[in-house]
């Protein structure tokens, strides 16, 4: 007797083993158990509210990639947690005059449930919240123990100032020209501040970059391209008529003797001591020159203005050829970056040919591309190698050969050396907000700078802050900034800086191994367990800092055996692509965003994580329409109608026991399913991830289930396949495989199943022949798989040789295909 459809309640089902799996904490993860570990981690959200689908995705993609290495055997680490420091809370408390740690509180409240509400199988007992002094107290030690290594100090600096947040930006938070959170045009701004020294680290941030081949390689190069490494030489021009030499770094040393004028940038601290040699008038000039820059952020200078450029009214002389050369200051070189000082070699440096021509600066060529001589018109700088000219005892060699021999010479003669410059700048951390972690660090009047002892961590917080909306608003709470000095118990300020939070995500991966201790920030036993994280998963947007920083901590923590092992924190990265609904990113202001909680409501999470894995490969950027999550929730009706005519049978089907398949269709539909297991073990060993190629095989299998319990209801195979599909999707529909696999009478979780293992019986598939005919004439036979696309059969039959000949400087008009049996070409 058939049972009576019973309709699948996606909303109960749901529910009921969310609640389920929390209570039994199936998904937590244990140090000492046997299995290998596999550490799944997604970047960790901004609570910024409220999720949406696109949101989803991320989390949907971790956590199939999860569920699937937990059902293959392995011991599975996937935490989760917040990055809860940062401005939007602050600028809420200015404007609404909510409290920060209310806001934000009440954000993570809201976002967690939406998390769990997705399915998701994290280990909530390891839960971070990075605003929260049990946290941000080990960013303190940390801080104190760069402080200790000398990788941490503070200095006098020209800053990025975004003057609507009125904070310091990072270079890497200013976007073309403007702040990366609030778009206004940055300002520059000189103020004391603290660095850390990434730039120690430069090339080992580099050169390791070579190691990591699970990373996407334009991340890579990203990465490269913000290291910015160069090889060239640092050397010296004396200056005529003070004791005083020009430092300037080139990777073109082999043009030197083409140098017409030595460029620095106004803020030089040579530009003082050159208005003490030369006349009142130039003096004058540069100093206004000088002032009008000022306030010019480094984009506007390098890119938005025109260069200018004024005569100083020095001299420099090149060590090389001896000649006297123009000082320039300009607004294009800037202090920050190499020496504040290039030279200025116009024929072969388009930058520095636009300048002269301008400034009426002679052009030498010294660099030639072949035998003719120069003509001395040129219309653009010559900038590749080629063999010198006018180069003293250089003239004649080549340029790469010119490169090696004159820095010989120059470090011969103590005037310069072989170095290499990077692009990357120390990483500024200060941050003139409320809502981030204080830095650890007490001034004194008779010890000076002294750090907070460890004893005395955390620096906390005051509570009850007033935010007028300008300066630093800890640095106006007597209550916080008035302290003691901790070496001599004087009076002292504190430090009312707070920090980047880049600080904060440069490490939580490892604070979720010991989320709750208070005596280490994590235990070294523990990260040499599940150190490095094997899959890091989350968007490209705004990671290439993030990543940089967090490889710069982790060096520094392997450096002090903290952390075993790689040196590196993410062994494979992975990143998700957007979703778009009606063509657009999902935002509130386009009014395009698609809730979590209202499609729970509508279509249920399980049809929603289907469709987010199945709309494209999840690196692309994929569209959210109605078709496509309606599609999926179908999906879910069928298999459960595919499995409800079992229920009644229990769960004595083992499906490690391959059942005989005795018809073609039982064979089909037996290859089905472990086409599909195939697929799902596949893409997750492979980590490609592309579980849309899975999915499709699943509708594959469920289209094969539909008829099979009509034409072989009885059919051994059939019940097989209803009950290996409960495991098959458990990854991916979590909560319809666990309520198919209860109504088969298992009492454990189909999440604790051993996933499917593709059996190479099961998917051997029976040969046909294909005949392949060219104009009506047999020219191969091929045997070919049951099916085989069209396409695929051309394909292969134009890899015969028999068939290649008849049609050789023909065209195939037409093919007439008859699928498993007959393919025939008609070629004029
Ligand atoms: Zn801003
Ligand atoms: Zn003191």
């Amino acid at each position: 007797m058939q049972s009576m459809a019973e309709a699948y309640d996606f909303r109960s089902v749901e529910r009921k083993w969310q609640e389920r799996w929390e209570r039994d904490g199936i998904y937590r993860a244990a140090r000492d158990d046997a299995r290998p570990k596999y550490y799944v981690c997604e970047m960790l959200p901004y609570p910024s509210g409220d999720l949406h689908v696109g949101h989803a995705k991320n989390y949907t993609l971790g956590d199939a990639v999860a569920r699937t290495m937990r059902m293959l055997g392995y011991n599975v680490l996937h935490p989760m947690g917040w990055d809860a420091f940062g401005l939007p809370a602050e600028n809420a408390a200015i404007a609404r005059g909510v409290d920060p740690a209310t806001w934000t509180a009440e954000n993570i409240a809201n976002m967690e449930r939406q998390v769990r509400r997705m399915g998701t199988s994290y280990d909530w007992t390891r839960e971070i919240a990075t605003c929260l002094p049990e946290y941000y107290r080990w960013n303190q030690w940390i801080f104190l123990r760069l402080y200790e290594a000398g990788l941490a100090y503070k200095r006098e600096a020209p800053v990025n100032w975004c003057p609507h947040d009125k904070t310091v930006l990072a270079n890497e938070q200013v976007v073309d020209g403007r702040c990366w959170r609030c778009e206004h045009l940055v300002e520059r701004r000189s103020l004391s501040q603290w660095f850390l020294k990434i730039t120690d680290y430069a090339d080992r941030l580099l050169n390791d970059l070579e190691k990591l081949d699970g990373w996407p390689e334009r991340t890579r190069t990203m990465q490269r391209n913000w290291i910015g490494r160069s090889e060239g030489v640092r050397f010296a021009f004396d200056i005529d008529g003070l004791d005083a030499t020009l430092e300037v770094f080139t990777t073109r040393i082999d043009t030197a003797y083409g140098a017409t004028f030595v460029a620095i940038a106004a803020e030089h601290p040579i530009v003082e001591r050159l208005k003490g040699i030369v006349s009142k008038e130039h003096a004058a000039a540069v100093g206004a020159f000088a002032e009008s820059l000022q306030s010019k952020s480094e984009l506007e200078r390098t890119s938005l203005m025109e260069k200018q450029g004024l005569f100083t009214g020095a001299y420099a002389i090149n060590p090389l050829s001896h000649e006297r050369v123009p000082i320039w200051v300009t607004n294009y070189v800037l202090a920050e970056y190499g020496t504040g000082a290039v030279m200025g070699v116009p024929a072969h440096d388009q930058r520095d040919f636009d300048f002269a021509k301008k400034h009426g600066l002679p052009i030498a060529e010294v660099v030639l591309a072949s035998a003719t001589p120069p003509n001395g018109a040129l219309e653009a700088a010559y900038v590749d190698d080629g063999r010198l000219i006018a180069s003293g005892d250089f003239t004649g060699m080549s340029s790469a050969r010119a490169r090696a021999a004159i820095a010989e010479r120059l470090t011969l003669l103590g005037a310069g050396e072989r170095t290499v410059n990077t692009r990357l700048r120390d990483w500024l951390v200060s941050r003139q907000r409320y809502w981030g972690t204080p830095i650890p660090i007490v001034y004194c009047a008779a010890c000076g700078e002294i750090p907070v002892p460890d004893d005395q961590l955390p620096v906390v917080l005051p509570p009850g802050v007033e935010f007028a909306g300008e300066g630093s608003p800890l640095a106006q709470i007597p209550s916080f900034v008035d302290t003691t000095c901790p070496a001599c118990g004087g009076p002292a300020r504190r430090e009312s800086d707070t920090m980047d939070t880049f600080f904060e995500s440069s490490w939580y991966y490892l604070r979720y191994l010991n989320p709750h201790d208070d005596r280490a920030p994590w235990e070294p036993g523990d990260a040499a367990h599940w150190m490095n994280v094997d899959q890091y998963v989350g968007g490209a947007e705004h990671t290439v800092l993030h990543l940089l920083y967090a490889r710069f901590f982790y060096k520094f923590f392997h450096d002090r055996g903290w952390v075993s092992g790689p040196d590196e924190p993410f062994q494979r990265l992975f990143h998700q692509g957007m979703v778009l609904y009606g063509g657009e990113k999902m935002s509130k202001s386009h009014g395009n965003v698609i809730g979590i909680d209202e499609t729970a409501e509508t279509s249920g999470v399980d049809a929603m994580r289907l469709f987010l894995l199945y709309v494209t490969p999840p690196e692309d950027t994929a569209e959210w329409t109605d078709e496509g999550i309606n599609g999926r929730v179908r999906f879910v009706n069928r298999v459960w109608r595919a499995c409800e005519p079992f229920f009644a049978t229990g769960g004595g089907t083992r499906i490690r026991d391959l059942p005989a398949a005795e018809t073609s269709e039982e064979k089909a539909l037996l290859r089905a399913v472990h086409v599909a297991a195939k697929s799902a073990v596949d893409e997750t060993t492979s980590r490609r991830f592309h579980y849309n190629a899975t999915i499709a095989k699943f509708d594959e299998l469920v289209n094969a289930m539909t008829s099979a319990i009509q034409t072989m209801p009885a059919s051994a195979v059939t019940r097989y396949a209803a009950h290996a599909l409960p495991v098959l999707i458990a990854p991916f529909a979590p909560h319809l495989a666990e309520e198919l696999w209860e109504h088969f009478g298992h009492a454990t979780s189909v999440h604790l199943e051993r996933y499917l293992e593709p059996d190479e019986r099961a998917l051997a598939v029976d040969r046909v022949t294909l005949v392949v005919q060219v104009n009506g004439k047999i020219r191969a036979r091929l045997a070919v798989a049951p099916g085989i696309a069209e396409e695929d059969a051309f394909a292969l039959a134009m890899a015969e040789g028999n068939v290649r000949a008849q049609i050789d400087g023909k065209h195939v008009r037409k093919r007439v295909f008859v699928p498993d049996k007959l393919l025939n070409l008609v070629a004029t």
